[in-house]
């Protein structure tokens, strides 16, 4: 069977409410992708009756519906991971099964993915419909993620995304266990763009985060993109160390200046003595911390590099290299 050139790649945790809308508008608009297209379903171990409504599905449009059953619940990122894995096209888009993100949409992302020659395409919520802590604890991260990767995107946290084939592949050669999909891409991404997307309210149910669910997935994507908080002890240390030292200094000079009784009989030095050793400490675990940032970087055992296509060495092959790992610009 042929490669389609679109997937759609959609986690599904007990979402029954929406999934026969979500298959027949997916399928309506993939029928207009010139290039054939695939809808991977990943069931992230629903309880409901989402697994039988995805074997049926694969049934009712075979080779257009693909699903992928995980035994248990793994969390939204593991189960989109496991649909890039069995994805095929040479564009994977990712959206969320709820709704919220309008299939409809799908077409305006691969546009801007041809027009602008773009590994990865954002997508950004108008008027988003989700309640204020959500939006709030969006705001956060979008900016510290911005800060830390340097990559401007205004939305992580919108799963409407389109990648290039490339980018799947390098996230699919990343071994570490807890990873934030949008951000892993854009570690790779060279070309980026981003476009502005309807927001739906959610359809079925209430969403699948509760607080400690979102607690976890926002320390995930801290420590999938930096191990900085580890530096920050050393940091802390010795500017504890520091100040303990000068504020010794001075504890010295006064008691030179005014005598014992000033400074409360030697109870004041205890305290520099203290903040000198505390900050020692602090540097020493921060000394540790940069060990374990290490190992943690090597754990994870992330590709250092990515080659899309080599030239040169089998020239009537390179057309098919060419066209299949979208060589830019030529
Ligand atoms: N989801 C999943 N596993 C989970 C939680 C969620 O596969 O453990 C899926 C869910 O079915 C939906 C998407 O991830 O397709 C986003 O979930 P939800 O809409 O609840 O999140 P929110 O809209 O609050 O970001
Ligand atoms: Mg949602």
């Amino acid at each position: 069977m042929n490669k389609p050139k679109v997937s759609l790649v959609i986690p599904v945790y007990n979402e029954e409410a929406n999934l026969p809308e979500l298959i027949k508008r997916c399928v309506a608009v993939g029928s207009g992708v010139p290039g054939g297209f695939e809808i991977v379903l990943v069931d992230d171990g629903s309880r409901d009756r989402s697994p039988a409504l995805i074997q049926e599905a694969t049934g009712r449009h075979p080779g257009q519906v693909i699903g992928v059953m995980l035994n248990r619940n793994y969390g939204q990122h593991a189960a989109v991971m496991a649909g890039l894995a069995e994805s095929r096209g040479e564009i994977v888009v990712t959206l969320d099964a709820d709704l919220q993100n309008p299939p409809e949409e799908i077409p305006k992302l691969l546009d801007a993915m041809k027009e602008g020659d773009c590994d990865v395409v954002g997508s950004i919520r108008q008027q988003r419909r989700d309640s204020w802590f959500r939006r709030l604890s969006s705001r956060i991260i979008n900016k510290a993620v911005q800060k830390v990767t340097g990559v401007v995107m205004h939305d992580y946290g919108c799963m409407l995304r389109a990648y290039h084939r490339t980018i799947v592949d390098a996230m699919l050669q990343c071994h570490e266990h807890s990873t934030f999909i949008p951000v892993l891409a854009n570690s790779f991404a060279s070309k980026t763009a981003e476009v502005e997307v309807h927001h739906a309210g959610r359809s079925g149910d209430s969403s699948k985060y509760n607080l400690w669910k979102l607690i976890n997935l926002q320390f995930d994507l801290l420590t999938s993109m930096t191990t900085f908080p580890l530096r920050l002890l050393s940091i802390l240390g010795a500017a504890a160390g520091l100040l303990g030292f000068l504020f010794s200094l001075i504890l010295l000079f006064m008691r030179v200046v005014y005598g014992s009784a000033w400074a409360a009989e030697g109870v004041f030095t205890i305290f520099a003595v203290l903040f000198i050793f505390i900050g020692a400490q602090l540097l020493a675990m921060g000394l540790l911390g940069e060990y374990i940032g290490r190992i943690y970087n090597d754990v994870r055992a992330r590709p250092r590099y990515f080659v899309s296509a080599v030239l040169g060495r089998f020239p009537e092959r390179e057309a098919r290299i060419s066209s299949a790992v979208g060589l830019r610009g030529q």
